[in-house]
């Protein structure tokens, strides 16, 4: 996606060879606009599935999901990070180990909001090492519902992520593809590239 990429380039700080920050458009400050775009581009690719819900994750899942959210008309459900003490029996829960933190958080989704009817798009920020998004196909998966694919805004494909998850045979969309980080320099992968 031509624009996210440009606005990637032109602010994006890049902290190391493995880390982006982006807190100008996606991780503190939000630019709605790109955010609409996001949104659409995720509803276009998968305008050949029935999505009933949108899964994400706390917090920088939640605006990209929720624009998608809009373009399609489907409600988004974000796990939560911190377990609330009471109702545990009433809630789906996995652990996931953030790799910018390095720290493993239990995560965890209402039963309410998940049943096996629901045709499920996963949609988060980043994907690095797939952890995220596995903590979140554990949760759908507790709920019998169906996954029909996931979309990420960027895709860090020098990490193990999208590969594994690819071999599961799951449905990837990146809107941005990073091929490097070295020398404090995006380099990108082509539409199609891998
Ligand atoms: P994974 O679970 O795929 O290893 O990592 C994805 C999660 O870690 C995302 O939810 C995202 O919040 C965070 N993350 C991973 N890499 C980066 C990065 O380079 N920059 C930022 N801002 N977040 C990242």
């Amino acid at each position: 996606m031509k624009l996210l990429k440009e606005k990637m380039v032109k602010e994006g700080k890049v902290l190391s060879e493995t880390i982006l920050k982006v807190d100008s458009f996606l991780n503190h400050q939000i630019d709605p606009l790109l955010m609409k775009e996001v949104g659409d581009e995720f509803a276009n690719r998968y305008a050949d599935q029935i999505i009933t819900k949108i899964l994400t994750i706390e917090s920088s899942g939640i605006a990209p999901a929720t624009f998608l959210g809009l373009t399609i008309g489907a409600p988004v459900v974000f796990a939560r990070k911190r377990k609330s003490l009471t109702l545990t029996d009433h809630l789906y829960s996995s652990k996931v180990h953030s790799f910018t933190k390095n720290e493993t958080n239990e995560i965890s989704v209402s039963k309410n909001f998940l049943s096996a009817d629901d045709n499920i798009i996963i949609i988060d920020d980043f994907l690095a090492n797939g952890e995220a998004v596995k903590g979140l196909l554990d949760i759908a998966q507790q709920a019998g519902a169906q996954v029909v694919g996931v979309g990420i805004v960027i895709e860090k494909g020098f990490q193990e992520g999208g590969k594994l998850l690819r071999e599961k045979g799951l449905r990837i969309e990146s809107l941005a593809r990073i091929k490097s980080l070295a020398g404090g320099k995006i380099e990108f992968f082509e539409d199609g590239e891998y």
